[in-house]
């Protein structure tokens, strides 16, 4: 989904319209505070960004977002008028993907979409940790073995994320409670046996990539 804010109805229709008839689902805001809003409860794939709009402008839309963790990955093509120099240039500097000089064609907006998209696909892969069919999903706290949705506690989610991130390195239960407990914590040793031995049992077919090192701790084997 590609959100437009752009409070301009005329400009509006014409960006969502040629959006949509090229096979993208989009959707227009026509002020910077409705956007917001939707913000908080959903997460377009790319926005396309007026930088004068009435209230709450463009340029601190663009800061709010690349100050939120879960917002700062969605790409930004800035839309602004020719000759505002100054705006082209704070929008870079705050972590805009593209700058759209209006007026711009409709073809120039769809490519330009199509360009950022690409472009931004990897950076969203990498937070995905991927082991043959073992998936964890950093932004979403998700785990899937072959498709499937594996449920983990937090803790063992942290362990697992820590092996796929390290694989074939073998930490020691004291490491271990480091990374996942934090150094604070004055539990026993067993609890890291307690947690991988529920782990080993949710992850099904890949319960043996965990492997006991003798007289060390735990190990990350992909044994495909
Ligand atoms: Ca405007």
């Amino acid at each position: 989904m590609i959100w437009c804010v752009e409070d301009e109805s005329s400009i509006r229709d014409i960006e969502v319209y040629s959006l949509q008839s090229t096979g993208f689902e989009a959707r227009g805001f026509a002020d910077g505070v409705s956007f917001w809003e939707a913000l908080q409860t959903e997460q377009p794939a790319l926005v396309v960004l007026d930088v004068m709009l009435p209230g709450v402008d463009g340029i601190e839309l663009l800061r709010r977002m690349k100050a939120s963790a879960i917002l700062r990955d969605i790409p930004v093509v800035m839309a602004t008028a020719k000759g505002a120099e100054y705006d082209k240039i704070q929008g870079l500097d705050l972590g805009a993907d593209y700058y759209l000089t209006k007026p711009f064609g409709v073809m120039e907006l769809v490519s330009c979409v199509k360009a950022v998209l690409r472009r931004c696909a990897p950076k969203r892969a990498e937070h995905l940790l991927k082991t043959g069919g073992l998936i964890v999903n950093l932004d979403e706290h998700t785990v899937t073995a072959d498709g499937e949705r594996v449920i983990l506690t937090y803790k063992e989610f942290e362990v697992l994320r820590l092996f796929l991130s390290h694989p074939g390195v073998a930490f020691t239960r004291d490491q271990l409670m480091e990374e996942v407990w934090g150094t604070d914590y004055c539990g026993e040793t067993r609890t890291v046996d307690m947690h991988i031995r529920t782990l080993r049992q949710k992850l099904g077919r890949y319960s043996d990539w965990i492997e006991t090192v003798r007289n060390v701790g735990y190990r990350l084997e992909v044994k495909e």
